[in-house]
């Protein structure tokens, strides 16, 4: 038995040709980079976590996936591109911030490009509103 939320492991993979990249995708999971990837690859400790967010650089849905996580406190594996430690400080440095896919779905629509990685998330937060 495995505890490993999957990410649409039965799903194909869909080019930002599809608008993933435009549009917030509420069923993200399907349209991930790492759907047809064993889901515990992304669960794992120490070291193996930078290798293991690598799979995240260029995924179309990583804002929806990062904000799913924030926002469900997910304790365990890279979401997003960021690891449990990344995403509690990210957590704890922003504690207004009700709903993470409000926020990053609002980021997204203010039209400065897609939200492609964590990195993103942090100079768009760090930008004075
Ligand atoms: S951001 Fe990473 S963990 Fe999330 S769906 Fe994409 S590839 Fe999977």
């Amino acid at each position: 038995m495995t505890l490993v939320p999957t990410r649409g492991a039965e799903a194909a993979r869909v080019s930002s040709a599809t608008g993933a990249d435009d549009a917030w995708q509420r069923d993200w999971a399907p349209l991930s980079r790492c759907a047809d990837q064993d889901p515990d690859a992304l669960f794992v400790e120490g070291k193996e976590q930078r290798v293991a967010k690598i799979v995240c650089r260029g995924c179309p849905v990583v804002a929806e996936c990062l904000a799913d996580a924030l926002d469900n406190r997910t304790q365990f594996g890279v979401w997003g591109g960021m690891t449990e430690r990344e995403r509690r400080a990210l957590l704890r440095a922003h504690p207004h911030v009700t709903s993470w896919a409000a926020l990053l779905q609002a980021m997204r629509a203010e039209g400065r490009g897609p939200i492609r990685s964590p990195a993103d998330v942090a100079e768009r937060l760090s930008r004075p509103s």
